[in-house]
């Protein structure tokens, strides 16, 4: 608009200006193509054709030639504009699929370092689960006799108050040794699942008459729900018994002023989801990629190995344990499992999984 002003109060007979003016056009016309694409750039060099038309139209009858050459630009306007528009639109084209590869490829190299972590991890664990199982496997052997000698002592002395409260520490951390001990073997050298029809109801009645017994006087609710269009899996009742247990437990440890534990199942894209929710502390940011791992605790007297027997119960079945805190407070544990593990094992196996 404002070329076009310059050429109409500029007179006719300065034509090197003139000129000067028509090129000038190509400045707004390209920056738009730029800015806007091949319709910004053209509708900015017919803007340009149409508020010149005035001083054109004012020309036609003085100096024709001048007049028809200034008629003959308008094309090139139009083409400067919708190349200048393409041009752009297939660069920013360009840089938008780069852009997306770039992410897609740092996600592949974060996966890829992630896996390549847990490789890491887990032979450096097998390495160390082997050792430590024998390890563990001779220590059981001289507590048992340690054990046995309090027992007999206790029996068979009339021991005064302070040894007998001695003799019954040394029964306690016996039991509570090997208690570790038991839980380690578990981790170290896991049992193949026996597979059996399971009802999710029968196995959550048994689950949680333990689980009320771990949870003593403490003033926790343990509330069960089952969907009723769930029907039975298959899984070994003894192993999931367990990976619930420690489940329950810890939400039951998490929760020291009392509150509710609410275990549940419900058939999720033709497996079952079992979910153990409560209303506990919650687990750090800092501490939410740890728990899963061996010998990982916040606990005084915690032996960190629950979680990861769970885990690799759980792994054994086909199935996924993940942990998610709660929107209000506290923490879901949610272990998805395959209905049918044969059939599992034949989809994983025709997907490439192996
Ligand atoms: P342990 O119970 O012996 O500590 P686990 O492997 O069962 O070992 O748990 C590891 C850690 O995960 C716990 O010490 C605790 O910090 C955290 N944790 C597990 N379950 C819960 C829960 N429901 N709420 C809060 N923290 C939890």
């Amino acid at each position: 608009m404002a070329i076009s002003v310059l050429h109409q109060v500029t007179p006719v007979a300065m034509l090197h200006w003139h000129n000067a003016f028509q090129n000038l056009y190509y400045l707004p016309i390209v920056f738009a193509g730029l800015s806007f694409g091949w319709v910004g750039g053209l509708a900015t060099a017919l803007l340009a054709a149409l508020s010149n038309a005035p001083h054109n139209f004012a020309t036609w009858t003085t100096s024709p030639n001048y007049a028809i050459d200034q008629l003959w630009e308008i094309p090139l306007f139009c083409a400067a504009g919708a190349l200048t528009g393409v041009l752009a639109e297939r660069g920013r084209r360009q840089r938008a699929e780069l852009e997306r590869t770039t992410n897609r490829l740092t996600e592949v190299y974060r996966k890829l370092q992630d896996n390549f972590d847990s490789m890491k991890r887990a032979e450096r664990l097998f390495a160390l689960g082997q050792l430590s199982a024998g390890l563990a496997h001779e220590v059981r052997n001289p507590l048992a006799s340690i054990a046995g000698a309090a027992g007999i002592l206790q029996r068979n002395l009339r021991l005064g108050a302070k040894d007998g409260e001695c003799v019954e520490i040394i029964a306690k951390e016996c039991r509570r040794l090997n208690n570790l001990l038991t839980h380690f073997l578990d981790f170290a050298r896991p049992r193949a699942p026996k597979y059996q029809a399971i009802e999710a109801a029968s196995l959550f009645d048994s689950v949680l008459q333990l689980a009320a017994h771990a949870a003593g006087r403490q003033p926790i609710t343990l509330r069960k729900e089952v969907d009723a269009a769930l029907t039975p899996f298959e899984g070994d009742p003894e192993l999931l018994t367990q990976v619930l247990l420690n489940l329950l437990i810890n939400a039951i440890q998490a929760m020291p002023e009392g509150g509710e534990v609410h275990l549940s199942a419900i058939p999720r894209d033709g497996r079952v989801l079992i979910q153990v929710r409560d209303q506990g502390c919650g687990i750090a940011a800092r501490d939410r990629d740890r728990i899963f791992d061996p010998f990982f605790t916040t606990k005084e007297t915690g032996s960190g190995l629950g979680l990861s027997v769970a885990h690799q119960i759980v792994e054994q079945h086909g199935g996924i344990l993940s942990a998610e805190a709660n929107p209000d407070k506290g923490t879901t544990f949610s272990v998805l499992l395959p209905v049918d593990h044969e059939r599992q094992n034949e989809t994983y196996n025709h997907t490439g999984g192996g």
